[in-house]
């Protein structure tokens, strides 16, 4: 029987997620499987789920703006979703109910891991107090082992309330700061994350306030942004010899947690990330 799967946003044309979902069926000879894009504006996610139901819908992404409004209308969630308060997976059951998963968290931390990198006794800056600082924040405590995180914000109240967020998760140490000291902060920081979204190309600030000099060799540096893949913190953390982890690493660890939720065996992570690389490069 054909099975139908989407991702929901607004804006969503310039979405990888068919690519990837796609390349996968295509990998695995899922052939009565497809993938769609479905644009549901700010204000009509209800209509929007409703409609995506009728036509039999089996599972759906969902990004912005919806990840956060779309938890009233789960009868389950995980506890991704709890500690984020957001989510991006939906699997529909066989009587149309809804469980929500939130695998950007997974997402986040798969590179690390794929790596290696221990966070043992590191030193954080998360740059952001947006839904994906709340993804890192979760995947971070599940990491385990940090030794202090600090959250540097534009808008100084959502920097205080990640902070006290952060030490619910069990982040040890956790504190706020105005963007203008992250330079600064940097310097004595081993981990350093952008979940802001400086450099995305609708956003007018294209530069991260942290200069080169303030990224050591032995330093981590993560951006949550993918579009394009080499922002200006990993232009700066390559230029520094840093280790860097880009934007799509992230988009492809969430997108293979979501097949492996909705299909139950596991992703075809090579020919996702050609999917990725060869439409987003
Ligand atoms: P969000 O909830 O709207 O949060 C945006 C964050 O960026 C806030 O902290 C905001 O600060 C800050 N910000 C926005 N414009 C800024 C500017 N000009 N200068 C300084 N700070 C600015 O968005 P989100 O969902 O967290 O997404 C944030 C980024 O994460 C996006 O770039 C997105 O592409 C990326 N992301 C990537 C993945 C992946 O799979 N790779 C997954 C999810 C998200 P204020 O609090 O002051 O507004």
């Amino acid at each position: 029987m054909p099975r139908t799967f989407a991702v929901i946003g607004d804006p969503i044309d310039h979405s990888l997620s068919p690519h990837m979902h796609s390349a996968a069926f295509r990998h695995l000879g899922m052939n009565d499987c497809s993938y769609i894009a479905y644009r549901i504006p700010r204000g009509e996610l209800a209509h929007g789920i409703e409609s995506l139901l009728k036509i039999g819908i089996a599972g759906f992404n969902v990004t912005i703006p919806h990840k956060v409004e779309v938890m009233r209308h789960l009868s389950k969630t995980d506890e991704t979703c709890s500690m984020v308060g957001a989510a991006n997976t939906v699997e529909v059951a066989g009587d149309g109910s809804l469980k929500g998963y939130n695998t950007d968290v997974e997402g986040f931390a798969d590179p690390l891991r794929r790596r290696s990198i221990s966070l043992k006794g590191a030193s954080v800056l998360l740059l952001g107090a947006g839904g994906a600082a709340r993804a890192v924040i979760a995947a971070l405590a599940r990491l385990g082992d940090t030794s202090d995180i600090t959250i540097a914000n534009r808008t100084p109240k959502a920097a205080s309330e990640m902070a006290d967020l952060a030490g619910l998760a069990g982040l040890p140490n956790a504190r706020a700061a105005p963007l203008s000291e992250a330079d600064q902060i940097a310097n004595g920081c081993n981990v350093i994350i952008n979940a802001t979204s400086i450099g995305l190309p609708a956003s007018a600030e294209k530069t991260i306030p942290i200069s080169p000099e303030s990224i050591n060799r032995d330093d981590v540096v993560y951006d949550t942004v993918y579009m394009p893949m080499k922002t200006d913190l990993i232009q700066k953390g390559k230029e520094r010899g840093a280790t860097c982890i880009m934007g799509y690493e992230m988009l492809l660890g969430q997108a293979a947690r979501a097949f492996e939720i909705w299909h139950g065996v596991g992703a075809p992570r090579d020919a996702m990330k050609r999917a990725l690389l060869g439409v987003g490069a």
